[in-house]
């Protein structure tokens, strides 16, 4: 029967797709390959089995890990002093860099047997979220080293001898290493680098050997200026052959120890003033053996595999979770500051314009902490996850900026005038490079969520098209039917679930019994069923070329996105005991991300090429009213979290170093303290309509209430106040300030 339905049904189906769907060359094959699909899949799937995402082990520290968090972690943030590493220092002090090394920073993924820490995924996340929440320049620092760096690389794809040799030298932070991909010519698009290397004979250590001679033009390489060994991508040819691969073997990624002659360092670029070191690097006919190749010859031209591997961990763990630091952070210091701040008569957190902002950090604060532990889950599963990290890498990184923007309104012109006292200043440089590095948001989003989404996590499209490039027509024939077939009943499946779905406003999807969220369940598995049905209309009708259709690929990976997101919000509300009091965020997220899913939805139809499809993906999938964003007294109940210290609003913050006195933040969790504390005091006063001297004198308040009073008004006094300098102090700082006053162009001459 399958074999007459090939020959009759399928061939002219087969003839059309092979000019239809998108075609893959041999790389790009092997890097949508690299990497596996999780939870997303399920999303995918129209049907998600929600027992999957139930099963997954809530994520928790070892006692060990622990242990470092609450001991060497608060030790190094209590050495940094994030104001002069990037205002006067420009770098980190010596005694925080033999710090690192000493406590093995940078070994956190390296296995204990190498000397290193060999912790887990959500170990090293909260290592990096922790010292984000101190200096961004510490954790850029640390994290380096532990992604590409290249111990990820190595890690994955070293051999037994490159291991033995550079993982204990890297552990132990002898060896510091840096990443160099980046060239002027190829910022995201690695393939139009011209940063190459010919294999060909050369001396190494007195001996002739066959080697790589590379010529190479690098910038924007974190630890460029002082790494000891470089992971260098280069494009590898070989025009004698000696490899047998041909003379254009492709993107190659090796080792190259930094003091051998045509090796340039040291040069510096400032990235958006945050002080840690990037820089530039160039080689001129420097010379490595063979066995620097990561992997060894095998591995020649599978550059791009690995770092898309590779990618998927360090993508995963080290950027959102300065993303989720820099929100918690956020929401930390601007709930307290709305609780203290007074305007009009009034703390400005009563005021629904500060509340507006002040809920929605609570919520991308939950929100995000929830994606981050889900993924380093997935991660300590083993899984290596390369879609799933590109929806955290872009995701974090942008909610940290609407966070950051959110915390600057909310304390206003504290947040703007810079000094050491101003915390959220530096976060706020920083914004950009989260969301620059390890490439950018923009291809992320448009490119890769979907694009690579769509073909990995589907669960038929892949097989089609792996059958589709088999050079024997009867064998690529035979297979694309197995795997077609498959398909068209996935669709009609996935057709009628979703309009029984829509059509019931989301009442008869599958959902856990998971009390009062059980509803949310449902919602998500309507939309989930939407997405897969328009997914599957997509590759239909636009095929191969959905490729370029940016804008199109770009709002289906919001789409994924936000439901993983919220999917990771159920699974956090469940692993932390079902917290009543955290309710509001709960609904809140997943109020905002249907919202967000069905006008991207609509923004999909409205600009779906094929309007016959669209039409018909309507009628199905979009019937009915549109999605209400959360409502305000929702808003305010989300706001009220942060307003006042609570179980809850510690859980939304999470753990965030506190010790400094000099940032301003120890300062502002005493005068938080006390100004909850002192509350019903000044409730007292106010009904008394007297001043704390006044009700002292009167006897309404005793002497200790008085003092009480005192203390938190001067701890208020304190947290309002913003840095200022005298024009010695200036002068310190730009040194073309001689007394204060910037000198005249003629005083200058
Ligand atoms: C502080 C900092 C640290 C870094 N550290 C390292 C490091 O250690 N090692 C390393 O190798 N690299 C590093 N990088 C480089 C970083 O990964 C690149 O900046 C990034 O990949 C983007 O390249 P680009 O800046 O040249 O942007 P470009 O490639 O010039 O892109 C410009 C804009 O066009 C968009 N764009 C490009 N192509 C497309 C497309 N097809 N569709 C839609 N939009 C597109 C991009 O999203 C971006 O918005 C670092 C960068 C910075 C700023």
């Amino acid at each position: 029967m399958s074999g007459f339905r090939a020959k009759t049904l399928t061939k002219p189906i087969h003839k059309w797709a092979k000019r239809a769907l998108p075609s893959l060359s041999p790389t790009e094959r092997e890097a949508t390959e690299a990497g596996e699909v999780w939870w997303e899949a399920e999303l995918f799937s129209g049907n998600p089995d929600w027992t999957k995402l139930t099963d997954v082990k809530a994520p928790l520290l070892s006692a060990r890990e622990q242990a470092f968090i609450d001991g060497p972690c608060q030790e190094l943030c209590a050495l940094i002093d994030d104001w002069k590493i990037n205002q006067i220092d420009a770098d980190l002090p010596e005694e925080v860099w033999t710090f690192l090394r000493e406590n093995r920073f940078f070994g956190i993924i390296i296995s204990e047997k190498y000397g290193g820490l060999g912790f887990s995924a959500l170990a090293h996340s909260e290592i990096v979220r922790f010292i984000s929440t101190r200096s961004v320049a510490a954790a850029v620092t640390v994290m380096v080293p532990n992604s590409l760096g290249p111990g990820e690389l190595l890690h994955m794809f070293g051999t037994d001898a490159q291991q033995d040799h550079w993982m204990p030298l890297l552990a132990s932070g002898e060896e510091l290493p840096a990443f160099g991909l980046t060239s002027n010519e190829a910022g995201s698009d690695a393939s139009a680098m011209i940063d190459d290397g010919v294999v060909e004979e050369g001396i190494w250590q007195g001996e002739k050997v066959l080697g790589i001679r590379l010529n190479w033009s690098k910038r924007y390489i974190t630890l460029a200026p002082v790494c000891t060994v470089l992971g260098l991508a280069f494009k590898l040819r070989d025009p004698d052959g000696h490899l047998g691969k041909g003379e254009d073997i492709g993107i190659t990624c090796a080792l190259v120890p930094t003091d051998l002659p045509g090796v340039e360092t040291g040069r510096r670029h400032i990235p958006s003033a945050t002080m840690f070191l990037n820089g530039p690097t160039t080689g001129k006919d420097v010379f490595i053996p063979l066995d620097h190749i990561i992997g060894g010859t095998d591995y020649a031209g599978r550059g791009w595999m690995m770092l898309m591997s590779a990618l998927a961990a360090g993508r995963g763990i080290s950027l959102p979770s300065m993303g989720c630091a820099a929100t918690a952070m956020s929401a930390h210091t601007s709930g307290a500051y709305a609780r203290i701040r007074q305007q009009f008569g009034l703390p400005i957190g009563k005021f629904g314009g500060i509340q507006e902002p002040l809920g929605r950090l609570a919520a991308n604060a939950y929100a995000m902490d929830a994606a981050r532990r889900l993924t380093c889950a997935g991660l300590d599963e083993g899984r290596s996850l390369s879609v799933i990290s590109a929806i955290m890498k872009c995701h974090a990184t942008y909610r940290m900026r609407d966070a950051v923007n959110d915390a600057l309104d909310i304390h206003s012109g504290k947040a703007v005038i810079d000094g050491p006292s101003n915390y959220l200043q530096a976060c706020y440089r920083a914004v950009p490079i989260g969301i620059t590095v390890e490439g950018a948001n923009i291809v992320t989003r448009s490119l890769i969520i979907f694009g690579q989404g769509a073909i990995r996590a589907h669960p038929h499209i892949l097989d089609e098209m792996k059958a589709l490039t088999l050079e024997d027509e009867a064998e690529s024939l035979d297979a694309f039917d197995k795997h077609f077939w498959a398909h068209v009943g996935h669709s009609v499946k996935t057709f009628f679930r979703a309009f029984g779905r829509a059509w019931t406003g989301g009442r008869i999807g599958p959902a856990p019994a998971a009390g009062p969220v059980t509803d949310i369940y449902r919602q998500l598995a309507r939309w989930s069923a939407a997405y897969a049905l328009t997914a599957d209309f997509a590759f239909l009708t636009i095929g191969g070329a959905l490729k370029r259709k940016e804008m199109l690929s770009a709002r289906m990976g919001d789409v994924l996105s936000e439901m993983y997101i919220l999917s990771a919000v159920l699974k956090r509300w469940e692993d932390e005991g079902r917290q009543k009091a955290d309710l509001p965020v709960v609904r809140y997220n997943a109020e905002r991300a249907f919202q967000r899913i069905q006008t991207a939805m609509d923004e999909v139809l409205v600009n779906f090429p094929s309007r016959w499809a669209a039409g018909l993906l309507r009628l199905v999938t979009l019937p009915g009213g549109s999605a209400r964003a959360p409502d305000d007294a929702l808003t305010e109940a989300c706001s009220d979290l942060l307003y006042e210290p609570s179980a809850s609003r510690d859980r939304i913050v999470g753990p965030v170093y506190g010790g400094c006195t000099r940032d301003g933040i120890a300062t502002l969790n005493a005068c938080f303290a006390a100004v909850t504390k002192a509350a019903p005091l000044m409730k007292k006063l106010r009904s008394a309509e007297q001043s704390p001297d006044a009700a002292l004198k009167g006897g309404i308040i005793t002497q200790v209430e008085h003092d009480q009073i005192s203390h938190m008004q001067a701890l208020t006094e304190q947290v309002v106040a913003v840095d200022d300098f005298s024009p010695e102090e200036l002068a310190q700082l730009y040194p073309a300030l001689k007394t204060g006053r910037m000198l005249t162009k003629e005083a200058a001459e």
